[in-house]
């Protein structure tokens, strides 16, 4: 016997809930995993807990270093739409195909330079900001260099936004330094060259360290530290394996 029109009328109905249903199902689910906005989220907690499991569980110890990260909002120095996930264990994307580095990575070889607070410390590669920040929190004068002028004029304003307008910010390559400013206490290489830029070491002071990242492009590298002696000898200590975007520039064509 064929369905009466208020039977087929009530099949259909179901069958729209039914498409609706799952409709619904997937957003939600989507939402769920691929989810750019979570619920709700807070950084300060977030920061409190990277310091704790990224930082001091791994060994960090240098109060000054953790007290600066647990201070920096770095939800502030990735771009807005991935604010959330500032606090992960790893790099991220911050345009123009660069990063800004791991938390422990930042604090580890911030840690390394052993400051006390009050040097001038040059930068090479600002990327975000973010290590730039670290050290002006840990009162030290500031200079960096960022290669790519779009980073330099993010950098700057979210320096500017987050209360550390006192740092020199440059476009411009860091294989020359910024010999207008040298000598300094330390010298910080972000980006990783084939070989030791070793005519930034002419910008050292003696007893000054620089710490960079030496390797292949996109492989592993190694994390030297260079200690100048007071005699203007150079003592090299290789610390950890590390991958960090290759160092572009005048240093490309160095063999
Ligand atoms: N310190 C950064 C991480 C930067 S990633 C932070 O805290 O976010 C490395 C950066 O070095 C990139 O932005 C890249 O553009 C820059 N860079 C690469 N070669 C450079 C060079 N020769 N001089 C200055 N900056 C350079």
């Amino acid at each position: 016997m064929p369905n009466s029109p208020a039977k087929r009328g009530h099949r259909s109905m179901a069958v729209v809930l039914v498409a609706l249903a799952l409709f619904l199902a997937v957003l939600i689910l989507r939402r769920m995993v691929m989810s750019e906005e979570p619920m709700s989220w807070n950084p300060d907690s977030m920061r409190a807990k990277m310091v704790e499991t990224q930082l001091i569980y791994r060994g960090i110890k240098d109060e000054r270093v953790l007290s600066a990260m647990r201070t920096i909002p770095r939800h502030r120095f990735v771009p807005q739409r991935i604010e959330h996930r500032a606090y992960e264990d790893n790099a991220l994307p911050i345009g123009e195909e660069q990063t800004i580095s791991q938390p422990y990575i930042v604090a580890y070889m911030t840690e390394a330079l052993k400051l006390s607070g009050g040097e001038k410390v040059l930068e090479v590669g600002t990327g975000s900001g973010y290590e730039a920040a670290v050290l002006a929190e840990m009162g030290c004068e500031v200079y960096t260099i960022e290669i790519i002028p779009e980073l330099t004029q993010t950098a700057r304003r979210q320096l500017d936004e987050a209360g550390y307008g006192q740092v020199h910010t440059r476009t411009g390559d860091g294989y020359f330094g910024w010999p207008e400013e040298a000598p300094f206490d330390a010298i910080i290489i972000t980006a990783a060259p084939q070989k030791v830029p070793v005519a930034l070491l002419d910008q050292l002071k003696p007893g000054g360290r620089m710490i960079v990242p030496v390797g292949p492009e996109y492989g592993v590298q190694n994390l030297l530290r260079l200690t100048k002696t007071q005699e203007g000898r150079v003592a090299t200590d290789t610390l950890i394996p590390v991958v960090f975007v290759p160092m572009t520039g005048e240093i490309e064509g160095k063999k």
